[in-house]
Parts: structure tokens; sequence; C-alpha cells
């Protein structure tokens, strides 16, 4: 992988790179195609660097980590949603005044149409075979920005609630209650851990 990376000579996507690396542990495929999207997204929205964005990813593998280092969107600071529905897309909307329902948003997505003429990368994004990330790196440097389609969407922003803590009547344990529950959510379901 070093090797692949030592070929790349777009500073900015160099050093988009490392602090990926860093953040991720390895330059996943998926990571990758994350920072292609942030560029897109960026490109279109024409946010600055270090300006609070929102990011809604619809998978929960690599490309949230992306946006997380590279746009400051977290999970913590509530500029990161993910929606797993396994899909290699990203929603990207900029901040609003507060009061404004909706925003421009741009919608991401890697396009199989697209991803056909680059037979390691398809057969990767498809899953027809096990294809390492040392071989679909290159063909996604090969198509650049190439193989994504966008779309361009006004996004309803939600309206939020005023903050309400309450101390469960099951468990006895405070949480923030946004409507009328007097139960927290441990108490009304069941979550699973991370595998
Ligand atoms: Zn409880």
């Amino acid at each position: 992988m070093d090797e692949i990376i030592k070929q790349i000579k777009d500073p900015k996507l160099l050093l988009q790179i490392e602090r990926v690396v860093s953040f991720h542990g390895y330059l996943a495929t998926g990571a990758f195609i994350g920072i292609r999207m942030f560029n897109i997204a960026q490109d279109v929205l024409g946010f600055q660097d270090g300006e609070r964005i929102y990011v809604t990813c619809e998978t929960s593998n690599c490309i949230p980590d992306a946006f997380q280092i590279l746009a400051g969107a977290t999970i913590g600071n509530n500029g990161m949603r993910i929606v797993d529905f396994g899909k290699m897309a990203v929603v990207v909307n900029r901040q609003v005044l507060a009061g404004v329902t909706s925003a421009r948003g741009i919608r991401i997505y890697l396009d199989p149409d697209k991803t056909k003429k680059y037979p390691k990368l398809h057969a990767w994004y498809l899953n027809t075979e096990k294809v390492p990330h040392e071989d679909v790196i290159p063909e996604l440097l090969k198509a650049g920005d190439g193989v994504y389609s966008h779309e361009i969407s006004d996004i309803a922003i939600p309206v939020r609630h005023t903050k309400c803590v309450k101390m469960c009547e099951a468990c006895g344990e405070s949480f923030v209650s946004h409507g009328d529950a007097v139960l927290c959510g441990a108490c009304t379901r069941d979550y699973g851990g991370n595998v």
C-alpha cells in the first residue's frame, strides 16, 4: 500500500490520506471513497475547511471516518448521522441559520454503472470476488471523480426539541427524554453489541 501512496502526486489528497489513515487505522477502500466524496461535496456546496457541515452516511463502514476526520462532522457533535442502508452513499449539507427549515444538500454515491469500466473496483463493489484494497485503490486513483454520481436536493432540517431530563421509572437512572416517555431506552428495548 505504501508503494501505491507514493505514486500519488496531489499534495491535498496525500495529506487527506495521512489524516484518514491515522484515524481509521489503514487506507481501506471505503475510507478512500469517503475522501473523494468529501471533496466532491466541498466542490459542489462550496464550504470552507473547518466549516460546520452535516453528514448522513448510508453505511456504517469506513466512509463515516473520512468525514469525521476531514470535516469534523462527528457522531459526538451530532454532525454525523449513520443510517445504515448498506449503501456507498452520503448526504451532506451546510449549517443553516436558526429557524431555517430546509437546506440545499448533495447526495453522492458510488455509481455501479460507472464502476463497470474498472473490473477490480466493480468486483469489489458488487462483492463478486474478494479483491484486496491494494488492487482496488489504484483503480480508484485512476478513476478520479469518474465513478461517483450526485444529485442536489432540499433537505428538511429537523426541529430541535427542548431537552428534558427524567428519572426512568424502571431502572431509576436519569435519561434525556424528547417526548412523554417515562422509561429510558435501555428499559424499553434490547440493543446488541458491535460485531
Ligand atoms: Zn431505565
